[in-house]
């Protein structure tokens, strides 16, 4: 446990107080305990003969007496003692016989040294030492204030931090990207087997994802199976107000990295320092740019058996200069896809393992009432659980906790992406269905790989073709059949929901360009093979005036209106022929929120991909 320095130094202080106030009565005590007696006392016990000496030092009088017991008076300053005794009425014959001596020195030293010690210099000293220590932790500050060049990485060891040693397990879903890192881990352990090969090894590793989905997890997973050291620093740190300190810090933390090869450096909120220059407000950021380069220069200089692997997350992917992309840099891209209603049951299964739970936690039904949570969302709500129970002082956490914290982390003001209804659920789950169907029931499309009403994005959910290859020649019929699928959302909410949704924009935006391709680009429409090229005048300012007449302009209109329409045909067509399997896909959907292509192909009968026309 770390105490806080003030605290420590504010017991410091009372300590002291302590033992000062222990000296105090040490010197001052005894004096008060010893016998006090009056001046009159003293007289008569003089007259009867029973004091040997007497000791004056300043006002106050030590006696001795004649059975060698002491006792103490005092006596009004600037008198003399003798005069006042026989004033009180001692006999002058027996004053004679005591022994009167004057201690002045010991008196004039500790009457004024003692009190000025214990009331004025003792607590000078201790505000002085008080000061010192302030002034020494304000330097270490400073020092530290100072000190910008230091990397301030966080350092995760290998060893001697098995506790804190994260895995995959610890990692719940994110299947492929687990599968991916996993060649990362491999090369991090063996990386002989892959040097001998002469190999190149990837340097940069760009996790891709909402906040929250797991990539810092999932980078210190990646340290931990190939139990290497992690060094983990923050875009948003690197963001100094001196120009100069950014690059010094990565330089220095790579050098930490090297020097610890093989390792990983966690770079988390890339976007801080990566952004494509030229974008944002804050206009030539000289700082932010320089430390880019430096990140960039670092990069490139690996040697070949540089060990040392970075690793960075952003949820702006979008906006990355397009310098971290090249080969030999970032160059491997894994997006991070959010929870689904499986996933999202294991990230609390994960979160709850060591709370003392009841035995009838239903974490199916948690998961499903989560949908559009991200993994730190879903940790969240079994710690709010755990809080809820401990503050009822129950010994285990119930199903109610559990679903009472669900809302707490709802309204917390952090969440950002957009959770749906359960009938916007089914909407999306129905539009996307369309998609899939449409595109499956037509030959010559790509196979449909995903399905999932999770929203990535602006879009409310997704279906994944496989990425068809570039500049692959495609026919008129692919086309359609494209614009046909892109339609197929739409069709599929009209013909449940009776209307379409707005949800659609994004796909008539699609649908409408690649129609317009097809008619002035590719020369496929009964226009005949024509380019219908504007590009150079609307380059030159004149964008109303196209090198073809107005009439060819309406023709144009009306073909890429026929497409459309034809197209919307087909789509309409195929989910009224096949509604049973688009609610069967939609069904599965709105249960498990994402569909595998196995999954898929076993829903609507086919094999490999291979589209059916029934
Ligand atoms: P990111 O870096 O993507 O913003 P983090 O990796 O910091 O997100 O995740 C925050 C926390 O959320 C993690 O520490 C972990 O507790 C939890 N979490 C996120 N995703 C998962 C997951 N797939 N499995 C288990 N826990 C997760
Ligand atoms: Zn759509």
């Amino acid at each position: 446990m770390k105490i806080n320095p003030l605290v420590k130094n504010f017991i410091l202080v009372i300590v002291i107080l302590l033992i000062a106030g222990g000296v105090f009565s040490v010197l001052y005590l005894p004096s008060e305990k010893t016998n006090q007696i009056s001046l009159s006392q003293l007289v008569t016990d003089i007259n009867a003969e029973k004091v040997k000496k007497i000791t004056v030092s300043g006002d106050s009088v030590a006696v001795t007496y004649t059975n060698d017991k002491t006792a103490d008076s005092m006596k009004e300053s600037n008198s003399v003692l003798s005069d006042t005794l026989v004033g009180l009425g001692a006999d002058k014959a027996k004053l004679q016989k005591v022994e009167i001596s004057a201690s002045i020195q010991q008196e004039s030293v500790w009457s004024w040294l003692l009190p000025a010690l214990l009331y004025g210099i003792l607590p000078l000293l201790l505000i002085g030492f008080f000061l010192w220590t302030m002034t020494k932790q304000a330097r270490g500050g400073a020092a530290q204030v100072f000190d910008f060049t230091r990397a301030k990485a966080k350092i995760f060891g290998a060893e001697g931090h098995s506790k804190e040693k994260i895995t995959f397990k610890d990692v719940a879903g994110l299947k492929e990207a687990k599968e991916e890192l996993m060649e990362i881990v491999d090369f991090l352990k063996f990386p002989k087997k892959y040097l001998a090969m002469g190999a190149k090894i990837p340097r940069g590793v760009l996790l891709l994802g909402q906040a929250g989905v797991g990539k810092t997890l999932l980078a210190r997973a990646v340290a931990g199976e190939a139990n290497v050291p992690f060094f983990s620093i923050s875009g948003s740190e690197f963001v100094e107000m001196f120009v100069g300190v950014g690059s010094a810090r990565v330089r220095d933390l790579f050098a930490m990295a090297k020097k610890a090869s093989p390792s990983i450096i966690f770079i988390d909120e890339l976007d801080a320092i990566g952004r494509h220059r030229g974008i944002g407000m804050g206009g030539g950021h000289d700082e932010r740019e320089q430390t880019l380069n430096m990140i960039l220069v670092e990069m490139d200089g690996f040697e070949k058996e540089t060990g040392v692997i970075v690793m960075a997350a952003t949820n702006r992917g979008d906006i990355l200069d397009a310098a971290l992309l090249r080969p030999g840099r970032f160059d491997r891209k894994i997006t991070l896809d959010p929870p689904d209603v499986h996933d999202r049951e294991a990230i609390l299964r994960i979160h709850s393992k060591e709370k003392p739970l009841a035995e009838n936690i239903n974490f199916k039904e948690i998961a499903e009432r989560t949908p559009g949570f991200s993994g730190a969302d879903l940790a969240n709500v079994a710690n709010e659980a755990a809080l809820l129970a401990a503050r009822e002082n129950k010994t285990h956490i119930f199903q109610q906790d559990f679903l009472e914290a669900i809302e707490k982390v709802l309204l917390g003001p952090e969440r950002k992406s957009h959770i749906l209804s359960k009938k916007e659920k089914e909407i999306v789950a129905y539009h996307e269905a369309g998609h899939a169907l449409v595109s499956a029931s037509q030959p010559g499309t790509e196979p449909v790989r995903k399905i999932s009403i999770i929203s990535r994005g602006m879009a409310g959910g997704y279906t994944l073709q496989l990425p068809s290859e570039e500049n692959k020649l495609r026919t008129k019929t692919q086309f359609l059949a494209e614009i046909a699928t892109l339609l197929g959302g739409m069709a599929a909410e009209r013909l449940i929901f009776g209307e379409m949704t707005t949800g659609a924009s994004n796909d008539l935006e699609k649908a409408s360009h690649l129609a317009r391709r097809i008619v002035k680009d590719w020369g496929m429409s009964s226009l005949g093979p024509i380019s219908f090229d504007d590009k150079e005048n609307i380059m030159m300012g004149v964008g109303t005036e196209n090198n073809y007449s107005e009439a060819v302009a309406e023709k144009i209109d009306k073909e890429i209106e026929e497409l459309i329409r034809s197209a919307e045909k087909k789509a309409a067509e195929i989910v009224a022929k096949r509604k049973d399997l688009l609610t069967k896909i939609a069904k599965t959907l709105i249960e498990k929120e994402t569909i595998e292509r196995e999954e898929f192909e076993k829903i609507i009968g086919i094999k490999n991909g291979k589209t059916a026309k029934k």
